[in-house]
């Protein structure tokens, strides 16, 4: 069961909706509350929301706040990591799996092919933009080992990839692709690209805005950036409190919602032309499975455990659509998707 408790620091202090910030809630009250901070897109103060956040994924031991900007709202991860400790980080704990051949795998690559896997995107929302058809050169940025470059591919487009860990590099050049195994300062393409996608990637950045604007250099002119990255104004993040999957700390550095992410796009040249919210049955199964099993310091095995996501995944989605249609209507899904296009 989850938790819940009230907690007079759990406030959005300028959130126009007044919603509560954390009704499920893990707090280790020896911890003393991390100092004031700054917000990195704005510079204005940032105060704290939610407490001792840990990571429900790899068992990392220390824990995190989120504080909130006063002025731009940016939720935001506290204390925020130095480039080379988040390096660190990602070394030791985000490890790229390598599994091929097996049969897991390889029902997934029939699945991902199949006109089910189209229905599915349909039904529960494309976070990965696998479903849009077009042509022209797109980037696929943290491309992992290919998979979303074969779907791009499939969809018409002349799929490059960018992945910083080597060994999922090598993996997507193996299909075929190039890829990059640099930063996008680092990228330059022969020709710009007419896509760069930035799915569920930017709230990774340390500095979203330089992100932003790199992207936008390495564009064609009106050339479209597609985004998705979780919406901390999501109903969910509300019942699952400090379990939302989602904090994803010390992983996800910035917390958009709609509103930071659209001025932050207006501010780096770009206008935003298409807006949707999904809340992906994997996601909130994640966040599920957080609540149920996650201890700070181990990893959550359960979230690896393929039948077991898949069960929670088909029950979800058959029995909470309307609560999910819902919720992402009125601007509370998990996940925002939109794309924005070059001004
Ligand atoms: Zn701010």
């Amino acid at each position: 069961m989850l938790r819940h408790q009230s907690n007079p620091t759990d406030k959005f202090p300028s959130d126009r909706t007044d919603i509560p910030m954390n009704l499920g809630i893990l707090t280790c009250p020896t911890i003393p509350e991390t100092a004031p901070s700054h917000c990195l897109l704005c510079g204005s103060p940032a105060k704290q929301v939610l407490r001792n956040c840990f990571d429900t994924r790899f068992g990392i031991a220390e824990t995190f706040d989120i504080h909130v900007c006063s002025r731009c709202e940016l939720h935001q991860t506290s204390p925020r990591p130095s480039p080379e400790v988040l390096r660190d980080y990602y070394e030791k704990y985000y490890n790229f799996s390598g599994e091929s051949g097996t049969t897991y795998t390889s029902r997934r690559e029939r699945f991902l092919k199949s006109k089910l896997y189209t229905l599915w995107l349909l039904m529960d929302g494309d976070v990965s933009f696998h479903a849009r058809r077009g042509q022209g050169r797109l980037l696929d940025y943290g491309c992992n080992e290919g998979r979303g470059l074969m779907r791009y591919q499939a969809n018409g487009y002349e799929a490059e990839g960018l992945e910083l860990n080597p060994r999922a590099a090598q993996s997507a050049r193996s299909l075929g692709f190039k890829v990059w195994v640099d930063t996008l300062d680092q990228v330059h393409p022969a020709q710009p690209y007419n896509v760069i996608v930035l799915s569920n990637v930017l709230e990774h950045a340390l500095d979203p805005r330089q992100m932003l604007t790199q992207a936008r250099s390495l564009l064609s002119e009106k050339g479209e950036l597609w985004i998705s990255c979780p919406n901390y104004r999501s109903l969910w993040r509300l019942v699952f409190g400090a379990y939302w999957i989602n904090w994803h700390v010390p992983f996800h550095v910035a917390h958009f919602s709609l509103d930071n992410l659209r001025s932050i796009l207006a501010e780096t040249g770009f206008k935003i032309e298409f807006v949707q919210q999904a809340t992906p049955a994997l996601w909130l199964t994640q966040s599920l499975m957080a609540a149920l099993f996650a201890k700070r310091g181990n990893p959550t095995w359960q979230l690896r455990s393929a039948p077991l996501v898949i069960l929670f995944m088909l029950l979800f989605r058959g029995i909470l659509f309307p609560i999910l249609w819902f919720s992402n209507r009125r601007g509370r899904g998990d996940c925002l998707v939109l794309r924005a296009r070059k001004a």
